[in-house]
């Protein structure tokens, strides 16, 4: 039965389409387009939000608290929560796993504010969405990250040490199989380590309370509303079209931080223009099409299957806790469960993405939802029986290093921040207290103090390279794990390739 699923291609997904059913009913006059009409002919205002996910309406929401009076206009091609916010695993969890990584990037200190801020950031999604009266399922039940194979044995290690050295060893602790196996019965895990401070939640119910907390709050939301120009430049294939010109005379220092921003919209009521004093653009991987931006991202598809409720078999299997659960690959699976009892497997290898376009593969791919069941059925082999009812992918956005980017446009009151690298839910919350502080030039708050303020990170090479070297990683790293999962062994070139990306300088690829 596993794996027979087709993608929900343009379909909503099914946290989103249970998000709106239940959104009609609690409060008909916040849903559908009605509250949120496209935007037609010019306005202006003190913030224009390019994005309505996570980031984008965090970011509106925090401008709520820290510039009360601010005009803040937000435009959305689709619906709010219609992209990645509304399809992810809901998976909110701390950065203590990438405290090594941290460490090398901003030092020890530095590190600890950072994993610091993302713990707060899970936790204070537990209060706020009881504060607002948003049911989304919100439960800090921990993560696990095991083996599933020997050759991904220890891959926690060296964090795990790095947590008990920097005097954090609570925050992510090593567990033996028998440990792992008292939580989740699968005969396959071999050992791995716990990290508390995780929760999971009901993503697309999450993005659409924010959508209703801002609209409430007297953010204007334009949905239906695709922004076609930024500043003078335009998305497309390939890096879209720009200034290169004006782009050298920013990175100068050259650009005018007073002069306002303006963004040219179309929808189908028409063009539109919004003219502020700062732009935001959480336009998350979709940034990748816009020539200020491409360069440093790679846009990566990223798919999850669901299953039909089976709450008996969850507790033949003791997985009663919710707590979240991800195997060592690097091409990782992570599975959750839902309060009615189905489990939600995503990953197991997407695919890179051309020249920042978002197409049907990033919805569509029927190949990859066939990898995430094949996960289950390997993880669990009791459950093979089990009906897969729904399926859906999108599009994630990689840094080199892996870790979003918050920061300024040099001289322009343009802020950005994606790259969140498949680990958006919790980051985002951290991503719209920096952004709403940068918009407003509100300098002294603490969110700025964060290291990961203003640090851009290194380039891709330009396409066709990008593309043709990450689909050959990419195709070199599912090959190896299979033949590490079948225990078989892995030819010299195979690991090599699969070690490229570490070895061009880039956090990303196979040790
Ligand atoms: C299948 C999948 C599973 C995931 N699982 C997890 C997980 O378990 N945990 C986790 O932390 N993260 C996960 N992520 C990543 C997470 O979903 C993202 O990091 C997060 O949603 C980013 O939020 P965002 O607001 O930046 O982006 P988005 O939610 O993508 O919002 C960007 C918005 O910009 C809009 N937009 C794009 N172009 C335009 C334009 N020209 N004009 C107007 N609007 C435009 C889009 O329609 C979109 O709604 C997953 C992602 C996917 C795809």
């Amino acid at each position: 039965m596993l794996g027979g699923v087709r993608p929900s291609g343009e379909r909503r997904s099914w946290w989103l389409r249970e998000a709106l059913a239940a959104e009609a009913v609690a409060a008909p006059y916040l849903s559908g387009w009605g509250a949120a009409p496209p935007l037609r002919g010019t306005t202006t205002a003190d913030v224009v939000i390019l994005g309505g996910g996570y980031t984008g309406l965090w970011t509106a929401y925090r401008l709520t608290e820290i510039a009360p009076g601010a005009r803040i206009v937000l435009v959305e091609q689709d619906i709010c929560g219609g992209g990645p916010s509304g399809r992810n695993g809901g998976f909110a969890t701390g950065w203590w796993d990438d405290l090594p990584t941290l460490i090398e990037r901003h030092g020890v200190s530095g590190a600890i504010a950072i994993a610091r801020a993302m713990d707060e950031a899970v936790d204070s999604l537990g209060t706020w969405t009881a504060e607002h009266g948003v049911d989304a399922w919100y439960r800090m039940a921990g993560s696990i990250s095991a083996s599933g194979a020997p050759a991904q044995d220890g891959g926690w290690t060296e964090a795990v040490e790095a947590c008990r050295a920097v005097g954090e060893p609570e925050a992510y602790v090593a567990m033996t199989a028998h440990e792992i196996r008292a939580r989740v019965a699968s005969p396959v895990l071999r050992a791995g380590a716990f990290m508390p401070g995780a929760a999971t939640v009901q993503p697309a119910v999450l993005a659409r309370g924010l959508r209703r907390v801002v609209l409430e709050r007297g953010v204007e939301i334009h949905e239906g509303t695709t922004v076609t120009e930024l500043d003078g430049e335009r998305p497309g294939w390939l890096g879209g079209v720009g200034s290169s010109a004006r782009r050298a005379a920013e990175r100068r220092g050259g650009g005018s931080a007073r002069r306002p921003v303006r963004v040219r919209t179309t929808s189908a009521a028409g063009d539109g223009q919004v003219t502020a004093g700062a732009a935001v653009v959480a336009l998350n991987a979709w940034a990748a099409a816009w020539p200020r931006f491409g360069r440093r991202l790679v846009t990566w598809s990223s798919y999850i299957v669901l299953t039909e409720p089976i709450p008996d078999r969850l507790a033949d299997i003791g997985w009663t806790g919710g707590e979240g659960l991800a195997d060592a690959r690097f091409t990782l699976h992570y599975l959750r469960t839902t309060p009615d009892g189905r489990i939600a497997i995503g990953g197991g290898g997407g695919r890179a993405g051309f020249g920042g376009r978002i197409g049907p593969a990033f919805t569509d791919d029927a190949q990859s939802t066939v990898r995430a069941a094949a996960g289950l059925r390997r993880l669990f082999p009791s459950l093979r029986d089990v009906r897969i009812e729904d399926a859906w992918g999108g599009p994630i956005d990689i840094t080199a290093d892996h870790l979003p980017a918050f920061a300024s446009v040099p001289g322009r009151p343009i802020h950005y921040g994606h790259g969140y690298s498949g680990n958006g839910v919790a980051p985002s919350v951290v991503g719209g207290r920096i952004l709403a502080a940068l918009a407003v030039e509100a300098s002294e708050d603490p969110a700025l103090a964060l290291p990961l303020v203003g640090v851009v990170p290194r380039a891709f090479p330009p396409e066709p390279f990008r593309y043709v070297g990450a689909r050959v990683v990419r195709e070199a790293i599912v090959r190896r794990e299979q033949l590490e999962e079948d225990e078989r062994p892995v030819n010299r070139i195979l690991r090599e390739v699969t070690h490229l990306p570490k070895r061009m300088g880039y956090h990303l690829g196979m040790d």
